[in-house]
């Protein structure tokens, strides 16, 4: 008998990919897929014509794409759950004698699917697109507010939070942000439905967290499968929501070997037209080769790069590449990077690691200061900005990295993590063995 699984990702890039590369994993263990995805930020159907793609609505409009995360989050969750309702409840009707429906596979951020799928009968398997280390604090951020950690004073701010290492205090702010009313209790439902779904898939693996692994086994009492870094099965290219500019890769063609710094803040970070020109003038002072993403968006208030004078635009072409959007996954691994700019978002940390690149971390917030930690302070596979974002320190820092021997230490230690983790997923790795608990429970629901 034919079995099928239903996906709905959340509608943002870093967890569009995920979802749609767990679909993949799946799909070669035999499983039939149907995507159900909201209008806003659909995945190409086409580049996947293996699955069965439905739309439903979510009420977001066109001028709301300039939009924050966690408003819009709120937004797709009230306007969703109705359609959602009733385009599985007919796909539950509508489904063969000769087809099982097993289970739905949704984001961890959506609210209100654990009980639709319960309304009907319908097993429920979260997908948690970030660190488990992050999932294990939810818990618990909504009582740091009440901590009296905030606001963080100079001679403090490098002290760890003891309830949520390796964070310090400096960190917090951009994880618990005072003026979000919205995040305790958006936190308390996504714990509470995690602990009544039928297991959690992380994009992750026991050689970078097998402890976080097991506390969130005892925190959320149900089956954890840790798949590993998604991509190092399927790339995540085909489900990219915009244009990939490929002219870069024969531009890394011409470029040496380890000597191009590649930087990228993801698809939500934004910063100031003043922090751009900064981070603009460190690459250009630091005198290396550099690849920069800078997606329409990415300055606040601005569309693109107008923003840079003619002068400046020649000076940084002589070095650099400026693209809107690059295939990363085939940028992180070609012979001439040698660094990676990142705000640490999950997927770009991980793709990194298993690539074997170095990082200078920039993180913008949320999950990002925490994965930015481990990669500094435990990992020691690249260097924290602190968030200075200044043309001598990221002068400094890209220097630093590519051309002094603490960089080479950390390209040493990147490699030794780049190993364990290919461990992982190879035949037999605890990844690999993972992905095959995970096919034998979902048939089992
Ligand atoms: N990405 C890409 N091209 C770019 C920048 C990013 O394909 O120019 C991909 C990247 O490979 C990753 C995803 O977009 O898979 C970003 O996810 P991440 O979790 O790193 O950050 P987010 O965008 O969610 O902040």
């Amino acid at each position: 008998m034919e079995k099928r699984v239903i996906m709905f990702p959340l509608p943002l890039q870093g967890c569009i990919n995920p979802m749609l590369q767990l679909a993949k994993i799946l799909h070669s263990r035999g499983f039939s897929i149907t995507v159900i995805h909201t209008r806003f930020n659909a995945p190409k159907a086409s580049n996947h014509p293996l699955f069965n793609f439905l739309e439903i609505e979510d009420g977001v409009s066109e001028k709301e794409k300039d939009y924050n995360v966690m408003s819009l989050l709120a937004q797709i969750n009230r306007n969703a759950e109705s359609p959602f309702h009733d385009c599985l409840r007919k796909l539950l009707l509508q489904s063969q004698e000769s087809e099982k429906i097993s289970c739905l596979i949704d984001d961890c951020g959506w609210l209100f699917t654990q009980s639709v799928s319960e309304s009907l009968n319908l097993p429920r398997l979260v997908l948690c697109t970030f660190k488990a280390t992050f999932l294990n604090a939810y818990p618990i951020i909504p009582l740091l507010r009440t901590k009296g950690y905030l606001p963080v004073s100079d001679s403090e701010a490098e002290d760890s939070v003891l309830e949520f290492p390796p964070l310090r205090k400096r960190d917090l702010l951009r994880v618990i942000r005072e003026d979000e009313v919205e995040l305790g209790p958006f936190l308390r439902v996504t714990v509470e439905t995690t602990m009544r779904s039928s297991g959690i898939i992380f994009m992750s693996c026991e050689e970078l967290e097998k402890e976080s692994l097991n506390i969130a086994k005892e925190i959320f009492k149900v089956p954890v499968f840790a798949v590993g870094p998604f991509h190092s099965y399927f790339s995540a290219s085909s489900s990219s929501l915009f244009t990939q500019d490929e002219t870069c890769v024969p531009w890394l063609d011409k470029q040496e070997d380890k000597s191009v710094i590649y930087v990228s803040l993801g698809s939500v970070v934004n910063v100031k037209e003043s922090e751009f020109l900064e981070i603009a003038y460190g690459l250009y002072n630091s005198k290396q080769p550099f690849l920069w993403v800078v997606r329409p968006g990415l300055v606040q208030g601005v569309e693109w790069i107008t923003l840079l004078s003619e002068e400046l635009m020649s000076s940084l072409e002589e070095k650099g590449k400026i693209v809107k959007w690059a295939p990363q996954q085939e940028v992180l691994a070609h012979r001439a990077i040698g660094g990676f700019l990142t705000h640490n978002g999950w997927n770009s940390t991980l793709e990194s690691i298993c690539e074997g690149v170095p990082m200078i971390c920039l993180p913008g917030g949320w999950d990002q200061m925490l994965n930015s930690r481990f990669v500094s302070d435990i990992w020691k596979v690249g260097i924290h900005l602190e968030g200075r974002i200044e043309r001598e320190e990221i002068k400094k820092a890209v220097r630093l990295l590519m051309m002094e021997n603490e960089g080479e230490k950390i390209r040493e230690r990147m490699n030794v993590l780049k190993d364990e983790v290919a461990k992982s997923v190879k035949h037999g790795g605890s990844s690999f063995r993972s992905i095959e608990t995970l096919a034998t429970h979902i048939l089992s629901l």
